[in-house]
């Protein structure tokens, strides 16, 4: 693999007599792992990721795209440095804080930090529309409730009239980490690109800076190796914007390297990709106005089939949006209804049903919920070749199965709807979700 010789001059600078080692890590080929959702267990855990308890390596990579089980979000293939964010939830943000993962397409961190809040809420946002859809999608197969899917700009933050217990800034950067895996990376690289990156990341940083609660936590990653971009940033940070830097612990064996502020992953040294990250508190308040929350929308329960509450376990209320019929978590519905009247939201809790004239379409956010209550649903349990077919998007005839919706399962776990109609079975898997022929 050839690199821009000034970027191995940076690195030798760095690293000095691990730099031949670490440009051979970075020509090599990629570890596959996984990160295992809660729905099911999987994988054996004989090559666990050392710092995320739910991440595993996977001996090669299996054909992600034939396995069911992958578009029933029962697994997000996640390379294993970006894993560390469970360290820094772990030990800096309570299970029940509000969060805003700012830059969070195509989901990796935010399925991750989904599962870590139990009884929080993850504001899931992403700028690039077309990558939000990604965003919600993926965060939809995860399955968890507590996530909104926005496609904002950082700066509409500030004046949501939310603010946050912490903040996930991923933020967009030079990618030096992922020269082995994206060889555009490779070309798009200059050290004028790195010096953009940089400042683009302090405007980032700067817009949504006011979002952060007083004593709030900032994580901030880039999967960059340049110091401009990491150590340089996280200074500018604490001493523009007001931030202590928050150390974490980690275990010798991990093989995690630190100049001074931040974690980084080295290729040659940990199995995964170049990772940095760094966890700060904001140590003063920002003397903006920010609006309270005040929701002027009147509850439109009313109008809600009270069935639907049946098909979900726990605490929800519903709420309508055009002939739509979204479940949110109770404890969180003001701030979530709030959001939604805002902000530019794509997904919010679960997306519950259709209303058409008099009959309840269940939707596909249903199936993958964790909250679905099974037993208010007829199902099927499919075979492999049978699931592949279905999510081709291609009728179905189902024997024995009764008329109406029926909730189709691989492995017992939820993949979608038919419409039984007794010859055949009319396919509801989300167009855009469809595989192709595999
Ligand atoms: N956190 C994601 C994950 O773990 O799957 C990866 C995020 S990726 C490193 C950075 C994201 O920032 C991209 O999705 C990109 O579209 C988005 N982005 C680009 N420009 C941005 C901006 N000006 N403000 C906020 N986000 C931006």
């Amino acid at each position: 693999m050839e690199f821009p010789s000034a970027f191995v001059d940076n690195m030798r600078t760095l690293l000095s007599d691990e730099c031949d080692a670490f440009l051979a890590a970075l020509s090599s080929d990629t570890p596959v792992s996984v990160r295992v959702n809660d729905k099911l267990a999987l994988f054996d855990d004989k090559m666990p990721v050392p710092w995320c308890p739910d991440g595993c390596y996977l001996p090669e990579r299996p054909f992600f795209t034939k396995d069911p089980l992958f578009h029933a979000g029962a697994y997000y293939v996640q390379e294993a440095s970006s894993m560390f964010l469970y360290q820094a939830l772990r030990q800096c943000v309570s299970h029940d804080a509000v969060v805003l993962d700012l830059c969070a397409a195509p989901g990796g961190k935010s399925t991750l930090a989904s599962q870590y809040l139990s009884h929080g809420l993850l504001v899931a946002n992403e700028v690039v529309r077309s990558r939000a859809y990604i965003l919600s999608e993926n965060i939809q197969k995860w399955g968890n409730g507590n996530t909104v899917v926005c496609n904002n700009q950082p700066a509409d933050f500030a004046s949501s009239g939310v603010m946050f217990d912490a903040i996930l800034v991923d933020a967009p950067c030079s990618g030096e980490g992922m020269f082995r895996k994206d060889e555009g990376a490779i070309a798009e690289w200059s050290p004028a690109n790195v010096r953009m990156c940089a400042e683009r990341q302090r405007e980032i940083l700067t817009a949504i800076w006011p979002a952060l609660k007083e004593g709030g936590i900032l994580v901030y990653s880039t999967c960059t190796f340049n110091r401009e971009e990491d150590e340089e940033n996280v200074n500018w940070i604490m001493e523009e914007l007001g931030a202590e830097y928050v150390p974490l612990d980690i275990e010798e064996k991990w093989n995690i390297t630190t100049y001074g502020e931040g974690y980084r992953f080295f290729p040659h040294k940990t199995q995964g990709e170049g990772l940095f990250m760094a966890v700060l508190s904001k140590t003063a308040p920002t003397s903006t106005h920010v609006r309270k929350i005040k929701n002027n929308k009147k509850s439109k329960s009313s109008v809600i089939p009270s069935e639907l509450k049946k098909w979900l376990v726990g605490d929800f209320t519903l709420s309508s949006a055009g002939t739509f019929v979204r479940a949110l978590p109770t404890a969180y519905a003001e701030i979530m209804e709030s959001l939604i009247e805002r902000m530019r939201v794509l997904s919010a809790g679960v997306k519950l049903a259709e209303q058409k004239g008099k009959s309840l379409i269940p939707q596909q956010g249903l199936a993958l919920s964790k909250h679905i209550n099974r037993e208010a649903f007829s199902s099927v349990n499919l075979g492999l070749e049978d699931s592949l077919k279905y999510l081709r998007g291609e009728a179905m005839q189902l024997t024995d199965a009764p008329l109406g919706y029926v909730l189709l399962k691989y492995n017992e776990l939820p993949i979608g709807w038919v419409k039984n109609l007794g010859n055949r079975s009319n396919n509801l898997y989300p167009n855009e979700w469809r595989i192709r022929k595999v």
